[in-house]
């Protein structure tokens, strides 16, 4: 069986609910619906769950919030129309427009735009409303509690099998909503991928998968096919607009793809995310899978001499980035300087005290900060125990004048970072794309230069 989410552009009128209800019956396994509230269309600017965040906005501020909620009800009521729909919605928005008042919990309200959407959805498949709240879980930290999840969903399950369930919520312990993170819909549908064991959890949206490079700055960037879970980690880490880290992880843990399509050109192959293991990830016509990459990076690099000869050094100076709560992301070192990278931003109120500090507790003779670095990462599983890629990325680099500052490699390969100031930003992703992928390098086969293993 198969998992789908809709994202809220899938949803945002009756138009889109009909190409959702084809992309549904195409396929008798399509048995678990996810969906995301009514998104943003031609006719009407506003996604649902804004309109209802600033619907809590007015609550809280005394102002009233008649107008903002008819317009969300007019969407609602305009795809019932359409389409035909039977479900009485109008009870539902009668129910919520009675309860608005100062001290409505915000989770409750902003989470009716999936439960409106799934309610109408549905109806209009057939198919049966299983509300989140029923079934998913949190613990009283937020986190998903897997356990209590599995044993509720499995006595909705055990009763019908084909469901509409509204995304982005839960229940807490006591039974009160809770909402995920914005775009939690995807979360949603991962963890009842996991749960039903899935054969796919396809994830539709409004573009045809992901792409190898931001638009913004390569025209018409080519479209991923397949991409491994954690070249999918890498990228997203690293500034990539794909999914959410939480949606990731339960269907990884199950080893269940994830299948990007579009729900407006669904013929398109769209992004299939998996495990390596899978065969068909052996084949590909492009070196390297992915860039991404962010700016405003700051570099703390902290120099000692005979550093080199000194137990603890590095632990000491990144005590002191802990006790201000910094988030460290790379540690590139030489013999006797090592350098620190973080969000600038992270540093911005701080960076007197922190050099302060950091030349106390390492006794070190400069400590010198570099401001606005980008970090740009080329990602590709077939880059791994490959020798001369990192050689041709940097040969390319110098070729363009464009200037490394910093250079960072994971132990697995599939992923090389470098460090450029960022005003180098674009031109250095221009540079790798039209190398790696515009002349198209080689992917040999990798046994050519399989190391044994210890
Ligand atoms: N509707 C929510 C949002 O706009 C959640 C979602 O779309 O997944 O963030």
């Amino acid at each position: 069986m198969k998992v789908l989410k809709f994202g809220g552009s899938s949803l945002a009128d009756s138009t889109q609910f009909a190409k959702v209800k084809q992309i549904v019956e195409a396929d008798d396994a399509r048995r678990f619906v996810v969906v995301s509230a009514v998104g943003k269309s031609a006719q009407d600017p506003h996604k649902i769950t804004d309109l209802l965040y600033l619907c809590h906005a007015h609550l809280k501020y005394g102002v009233s919030c008649d107008q903002l909620f008819a317009q969300i009800a007019q969407r609602f009521l305009a795809i019932k129309k359409a389409l035909k729909l039977t479900y009485p919605i109008e009870k539902d928005l009668d129910l919520i427009q009675a309860s608005l008042r100062k001290q409505m919990p915000l989770d409750y309200l902003v989470s009716r735009g999936e439960y409106l959407t799934a309610k109408l959805m549905a109806n209009y498949l057939h198919y049966t409303f299983l509300d989140a709240k029923d079934f998913l879980r949190f613990a009283y930290d937020g986190k998903v509690d897997f356990v209590k999840t599995a044993e509720l969903l499995e006595h909705q399950i055990a009763k019908h099998d084909r469901f509409v369930i509204p995304g982005f919520y839960g229940a807490m312990p006591d039974g009160s909503i809770r909402i995920m993170a914005r775009g939690g819909s995807d979360i949603t549908g991962a963890i009842l991928a996991q749960l039903v064991q899935a054969e796919v959890y396809e994830n539709w949206t409004d573009v045809s998968g992901i792409l190898m490079a931001d638009p913004r700055i390569i025209e018409e960037p080519r479209q991923i096919q397949r991409i491994t879970y954690s070249e999918l980690r890498e990228l997203s880490y690293m500034g990539a607009d794909v999914l959410h880290e939480d949606a990731i992880f339960p269907v990884k843990e199950a080893n269940i793809p994830i299948h990007i399509r579009n729900t407006n050109d669904p013929m398109n192959p769209g992004t299939l995310i998996m495990e390596l293991n899978d065969e068909t990830l052996r084949q590909s016509d492009s070196l390297i899978t992915g860039i991404a990459g962010r700016k405003d990076f700051s570099v703390v690099a902290i120099y000692k001499n005979h550093m080199s000869n000194e137990v603890g050094i590095i632990r000491r100076a990144l005590s002191v980035f802990e006790q201000f709560h910094i988030s460290v992301e790379h540690i590139p070192s030489g013999i006797d300087s090592f350098s620190v990278v973080v969000n600038q931003a992270d540093i911005k109120d701080c960076v007197y005290e922190l050099v302060a500090q950091i030349k106390a507790a390492c006794e070190c003779d400069q400590v010198r900060i570099l401001h606005d670095i980008a970090l740009i990462a080329t990602v590709g599983r077939h880059m791994s125990a490959r020798p001369g890629i990192s050689g041709q990325l940097f040969a390319q680099l110098g070729q363009h004048g464009i200037n490394i500052r910093m250079i960072a490699q994971g132990s697995d390969e599939i992923n090389i970072i470098v460090g450029v100031d960022n005003r180098d930003f674009e031109r250095t992703i221009r540079v790798i794309y039209a190398h790696f992928v515009e002349t198209k390098q080689e992917v040999q086969t990798k046994e050519d230069h399989e190391e044994p293993m210890i």
